[in-house]
C-alpha cells in the first residue's frame, strides 16, 4: 500500500504463471489511491451473478451482442404469439434450460438428448441439429445449414435474411413447438410425429392471426356484425347471455372449456375455465361445457 508497485509474493501465492504475467504486465497508476475492486461487466463496479452469467454465456458463444441489436427488434416485431417471442429471446438470450445447461449448474441429469438418444443436448443440437428436428425442418421446406462452428443466434439470424417475415414466423413456431415436444418426451413419456407437429404449427398460427385480425369493439357497446363474420351481441333486457366453448389439447393429452354469462349491457356475470386431463371428442367436451353451464343457471335461480 502507497508503494506503487505490485506485491510479488502476493500474486505468486495466488496466481498461476500465465494470471502473475499478466497483473504484473499491468501498468500501475501514477497516482497515489487506494486499491478498490472493481467489477467492469457492470456500470456501478459492483459484481453480480447475473453479468458473470452473461459473461460466461457470451464466452462460450451461446450470448452474441446481437441480441440487443436489429435483430432482437426483428423477432419482436414477428406476427406470432408472444408465448413464442419469449420463447425465442430466452432461446437467444441462453436461457433454455437444455441438459447440458442443467448440467453446467451442477444439476445432476444425463446430458444426451431425449429426442435422440445419441447427441449432448445443447441449444443447437435440440432445436436445430436433432434427427428429429432435422425432420420437422425439411416438412416445412427449410435448409438449416449449420456446421461445428455455428451457434444457435447466428443461425437464426442468418435465416432471418434468407427468408420472409411469414417464413420466420413459422419457423419460430416450429421451434417452440420442438421444446414443447421435447418437453412432452421428458416428463409425459409421449411422443409426436412429425407430421402431427408441423401440422399444429400452421394450424396455430393460422388461427391466431385469424383473430388478431377480427375485430373488437370494447364491450360498453357490444360486438356487432361486421364482414359477414358471427359476432356477440347484447341480450335483450332482463336476459343473462352465456357463452361457452370447449377446445382439445391432444398433445397434452387434455381438453378444456369453459363460459362466461353477461347481462343485457354486456356486463360480465361470472365466467369458468376447467382444464381436465385426458382425451375426448370435440362433441363430448361441448356436451360438459353445457352441463357445467346449465349447473350454473341451477345454482343462480
Ligand atoms: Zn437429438
Amino acid at each position: 500500500m502507497g508503494l506503487k508497485e505490485w506485491d510479488i509474493e502476493v500474486i505468486t501465492d495466488l496466481f498461476n504463471e500465465r494470471d502473475q504475467a499478466l497483473i504484473l504486465g499491468t501498468p500501475l497508476s501514477s497516482r497515489q489511491e487506494e486499491d478498490i475492486r472493481y467489477w467492469h461487466k457492470e456500470g456501478n463496479s459492483h459484481y453480480s451473478v447475473e453479468s458473470a452469467f452473461r459473461l460466461i454465456q457470451e464466452l462460450q458463444g451461446a450470448w452474441v451482442s446481437s441480441v440487443n441489436s436489429g435483430f432482437c427488434r426483428s423477432l419482436w416485431n414477428l406476427k406470432i404469439p408472444p408465448k413464442v417471442k419469449n420463447f425465442l429471446w430466452r432461446v437467444c438470450s441462453g436461457y433454455l434450460p437444455t441438459k447440458i445447461a442443467l448440467k453446467m449448474k451442477h444439476v445432476p441429469v444425463s446430458v444426451i438428448c431425449p429426442l435422440c438418444n445419441r447427441y449432448e443436448e445443447t441449444t443447437l443440437h435440440c432445436l436445430v441439429k436433432c434427427g428429429f428436428t432435422q425432420w420437422c425442418f425439411k416438412e416445412v421446406g427449410v435448409v438449416t445449414n449449420v456446421d461445428n462452428s455455428t451457434i444457435f443466434v447466428g443461425w437464426l439470424e442468418m435465416l432471418m435474411g434468407q427468408h420472409t417475415n411469414s417464413m420466420i414466423s413459422r419457423i419460430g413456431m416450429l421451434l417452440w413447438s420442438i421444446w414443447k415436444v421435447r418437453n412432452m418426451v421428458v416428463w409425459q413419456d409421449t411422443y409426436l410425429h412429425v407430421d402431427e407437429v408441423v401440422r399444429t404449427i400452421h394450424l396455430t398460427l393460422d388461427q391466431w392471426i385469424e383473430a388478431q385480425e377480427f375485430f373488437f369493439v370494447p364491450s360498453v357497446n357490444g360486438l356487432h356484425t361486421m364482414d359477414g363474420k358471427e359476432l356477440w351481441t347484447k341480450p335483450d333486457q332482463q336476459t343473462i347471455k352465456i357463452n361457452l366453448d370447449a377446445a382439445l389439447f391432444d398433445a397434452d393429452n387434455s381438453f378444456g372449456y369453459g363460459f362466461n354469462a353477461r347481462d343485457h349491457t354486456s356486463r360480465l356475470i361470472d365466467a369458468r375455465a376447467v382444464c381436465q386431463r385426458g382425451r375426448t371428442s370435440a362433441e363430448l367436451a361441448e356436451a360438459i361445457a353445457f352441463k357445467e353451464a346449465l349447473s350454473w343457471i341451477k345454482v343462480k335461480q
